[in-house]
């Protein structure tokens, strides 16, 4: 068996994606927002988005799933190493998936406040609430842990600080569970997961830029990502001074 095959990676494509999603449709499954008091119908598949590397990635998932008459919940990052939530190109690309009919939430980083108890958890994710609430213009009704820990792995509350946590008891224990984390399938082939239908509620966890145009290995499909975005930043540097008519000078003089 080639690595490919092992890794799956011509799973992890957009057009994939849309068939996988069309999948879940056929198999009766029904998409839904989640519920902070836990009311789901049977045959229920909450799509969650944790926000990671590339937010016009996301966008194009929400459009796929618009089509689909499919809404999900994009959280976003307000610490994150790979986009600036609060910059106009991303802030827009953001405000452009919640108008498809999505839910945007917080995907809470506690390793920039450095949390070790809940008493700092319920302080910080305050802060951050606020902060989202103010430039986002609501209220985040939910949460999740950005790259979990032993702390956060503990913390099974059904909220904090006013906002509902993904990670509840409840959806570790009761409802089934099927990731993309690092960009394979760890424990179920989603796919395989779907078609079986044993789960009355399926909570599904998507990161944009584990999927691509093209099958790549995980590590590949985030390089191309990170490319993508330096060639955007130099283009906007170019584009920068030419607006202000300023001289842009590189080895062989102006450019
Ligand atoms: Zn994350």
């Amino acid at each position: 068996m080639t690595i490919e095959e092992k890794y799956r990676f011509a799973d992890f494509t957009l057009p994939n994606y849309k068939n996988i999603l069309k999948l879940a449709i056929n198999t009766g499954y029904r998409f839904t927002l989640f519920d902070t008091f836990f009311e789901y119908s049977n045959q229920s598949i909450i799509l969650r988005h944790d926000l990671e590397f590339s937010v016009p990635i996301a966008l194009e998932m929400a459009k796929i799933e618009h089509q689909l008459g499919i809404k999900s919940t994009y959280f976003v990052q307000l610490h994150g190493d790979f986009y600036n939530a609060l910059e106009m190109k991303t802030y827009n690309t953001i405000k452009e998936i919640e108008s498809l009919g999505h839910e945007i939430a917080l995907h809470f980083d506690s390793h920039f406040w450095g949390i070790t108890d809940t008493q700092q958890l319920e302080k910080f994710l305050l802060i951050d609430k606020d902060t989202f609430a103010k430039y986002f213009g609501k209220v985040p009704r939910l949460f999740s842990f950005h790259n979990n820990n032993a702390f956060t792995l503990n913390c099974e509350n059904d909220s904090y600080a006013g906002m509902h946590n993904v990670y509840a008891t409840k959806y570790k224990n009761e409802y089934g569970y099927c990731a993309d984390s690092t960009g394979f399938w760890r424990y179920e082939i989603l796919q395989n997961r779907i078609s079986e239908a044993k789960d009355n509620v399926l909570q599904v966890l998507i990161h944009d830029a584990m999927w691509q145009d093209v099958a790549l290995p995980p590590r590949r499909r985030v390089y191309k990502t990170i490319d993508e975005h330096a060639s955007l930043m130099k283009k906007s540097y170019d584009e920068t001074l030419v607006k202000f008519g300023a001289k842009n000078i590189d080895w062989e003089g102006e450019v």
